[in-house]
């Protein structure tokens, strides 16, 4: 995780590097800081915490530069705090580093530069670079760009960094492995940042660096090699964000604002790719392997958080509609297992940053062992998408809020297009199934905005339970992983402990939770399994919980026996998900907001995770 920013050229660094860090501060918010180019030494200010922090720190103290690089920190190696701190400077004040990432081997590194005679103010592997670098320089004579190649020939792991040397003072030094980074190009001026967000207001032209590479920018011109020394010649690519995408628009929160824009993402993941009329699916991204699909014996979902909740409701949609088996996998165990892989595997890596860590190691994984992978990522150019054979992007445009919202149903909406194309491609549905199933679907955006209008309804429950200290969430079937992304919405931003289960399961362990204090919500749509919920739903009345119910709007039966009941528009089973994702994601919003949590940055969290 964490965000870094760098600047050269004719404007004030400052205002952009900060500005920058605003836009990236979804990638952590421990502390902030920067490093500013003067005449020949370099101007470091960092604090704890937030970037407004770093704002008031600095308040009118010296910022005046055209050169510089800024953090924002996700803390991996040392705690919090402000010596922590990015930019991490050299033991002679000259050279100042902003990191992405992890240097695996900064232990041996350290000890070898501490038998030297250097000394560390920190407890990162950031500092111990920032020395590597410095040491490689005075040892060598070399300039800045040969002194950091000579240092990532040496460093193990992953990082995304930008660093400045005093005695060079038109220069910038950026280079990536595994974490990303852009580059913007201006009219004699460059932006650099983890993601385009810092950059769209500026410029659309940006590089993307690939892994082991660096770009050298120095007295205006930029040069991109392999830290082996070959020559590269940067690709220039036209970003397509737009700068509203970026704002609030008016709502408090960027997570309600993503709330709101699902019935817009959902349409914009479906557009140009449904065809109700001749009941058929278009994939372009993924056409080319369209037999590698069609042939495969088994599907196997490679992804973590919420995404994982994404791939597991895709796992319903493949077995019941396309009959083919499909195993959800957490990318963090399976890159770390023996996990045996057929060549007619087919891997669907799910991110919505397109840069998870464990998700881009999991699928090289299956790729060197033969599987043909695709991905569903939402941001353009990133890592994964490079990475993967085909895939299909989530038109979700820039998701903010930390906790995943609309990247959430994006993800399910590409998902089950997929499984349509490949279930009618394979004759499992006829074509009037696919009619039937492509125009509900065409239709679950108008529901969505049906479901908001209950978030009037939730506040109210919402300030009920706020008190709770735990939270239960039961469904079967396609709310199951619902009930899991449910709990897991609740506590990353409210800090309430919640569990999701299968409702089937409570009995088997979490029902000894049940009393009169503890919240479960059950996911009671009409559907298949109506029937057996209602029987749990009993069980945890004759406990005397409290039930929360999602049901089908105008059931009465359910309305009885539940404490609260939120209504959502009747669908069929397979896209319940999409429509009663919305009260799970609105109950939790309002239990954040009534207890005081900081709902877009979550304590200890962090948007796109980059580290393992
Ligand atoms: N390892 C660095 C630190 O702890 C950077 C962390 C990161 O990118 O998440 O300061």
């Amino acid at each position: 995780m964490c965000g870094i920013v760098g600047y050269i050229g004719k404007r004030e660094a400052w205002p952009i590097l900060i500005k920058g860090l605003e836009r990236l501060e979804y990638r952590g918010y421990d502390s902030a800081g920067v490093a500013l180019m003067q005449k020949d030494s370099l101007l470091v200010y960092k604090k704890k915490g937030k970037v407004s922090e770093l704002k008031n720190f600095v308040g009118d103290k010296n910022v005046i530069s055209g050169v510089g690089i800024a953090h924002t920190r996700w803390a991996t190696h040392g705690e919090p705090s402000d010596v922590n701190a990015h930019p991490q400077k050299s033991n002679s004040g000259e050279i100042a580093v902003v990191h992405n990432g992890i240097i695996e081997n900064y232990l041996s590194i350290k000890k070898a530069l501490i038998e030297k005679g250097y000394h560390f103010e920190s407890a990162t592997d950031t500092e111990v670079l920032a020395n590597l670098i410095e040491d490689i320089k005075k040892n060598t004579h070399s300039n800045l760009d040969e002194a950091v190649r000579f240092a990532l020939q040496e460093a193990v792991g992953a990082y995304a960094i930008a660093v400045l040397s005093a005695d060079e003072p038109n220069t910038i030094i950026v280079a990536k492995n595994g974490s990303p980074v852009v580059i913007g190009i201006g009219d004699q001026e460059y932006f650099i940042a983890s993601d385009a967000t810092p950059i769209i207001e500026y410029t659309d032209k940006v590089i993307y660096l690939d892994d082991l590479e660096m770009a050298i920018i120095k007295d205006g011109n930029l040069t991109v090699k392999t830290i082996k020394n070959e020559i590269k010649n940067p690709y220039i690519q036209k970003l397509e964000m737009k700068i509203e995408e970026l704002e609030k628009g008016g709502f408090p929160h960027f997570m309600l604002k993503e709330i709101y824009e699902q019935p817009r993402s959902i349409r914009d993941s479906m557009r140009g790719r449904i065809n109700i009329q001749d009941g058929l699916v278009k994939l372009g991204g993924i056409e080319k392997y369209e037999d590698k699909l069609l042939n495969a014996k088994r599907i196997i979902i490679l992804a973590c958080g919420t995404s994982w909740h994404a791939g597991l409701e895709a796992k319903y949609f493949f077995e019941e509609l396309a009959k083919v088996p499909v195993y959800v996998e957490h990318a963090s165990e399976f890159r770390y297992r023996s996990p045996v892989i057929y060549d007619n595997d087919l891997v669907i890596a799910i991110s919505q940053s397109g840069e998870t860590a464990d998700t881009l190691a999991a699928l090289n994984l299956a790729k060197e062992k033969g599987a043909t992978v695709f991905g569903v990522c939402n941001v353009v150019g990133s890592s994964i998408p490079r990475a993967t054979h085909a895939g299909s992007y989530t038109h979700a445009g820039p998701e903010i809020g930390v906790a995943s919202t609309k990247a959430f149903t994006a993800q399910m909406t590409v998902l089950l297009l997929m499984c349509l194309f490949l279930a009618s491609s394979k004759g499992e549905l006829s074509k009037k199934q696919m009619q039937d199933i492509l125009s509900e679907l065409d239709g679950i955006p108008e529901k969505i905005e049906k479901a908001l209008k209950t978030n009037e309804e939730i506040k109210k429950i919402a300030l009920k339970l706020k008190d709770a200290e735990n939270f239960i969430y039961l469904g079967r079937g396609y709310g199951f992983p619902l009930a899991l992304e449910g709990a897991l919405k609740l506590k990353e931003i409210s800090y309430i402990h919640a569990e999701g289960c299968p409702a089937g399961e409570m009995k088997h362990g979490p029902i000894a939770l049940v009393d009169e204090n503890m919240p479960v919500v059950f996911i009671a749509n009409k559907g298949n399994s109506y029937e057996k919920l209602i029987s749990n739903m009993m069980e945890v009345k004759a406990r005397k919980g409290i039930i929360i119910a999602i049901i089908s709007e105008g059931d009465t039966h359910v309305k009885e026996i539940a404490d609260f009941v939120i209504e959502i528009p009747e669908t069929s089973d397979v896209l319940m998900p999409f429509v009663a994702s919305i009260p799970f994601q609105l109950l939790a919003y309002h239990i954040a907001l009534l207890r005081g949590c900081d709902i877009d940055k979550p304590r200890n969290l962090a948007k796109s995770v980059t580290v393992e």
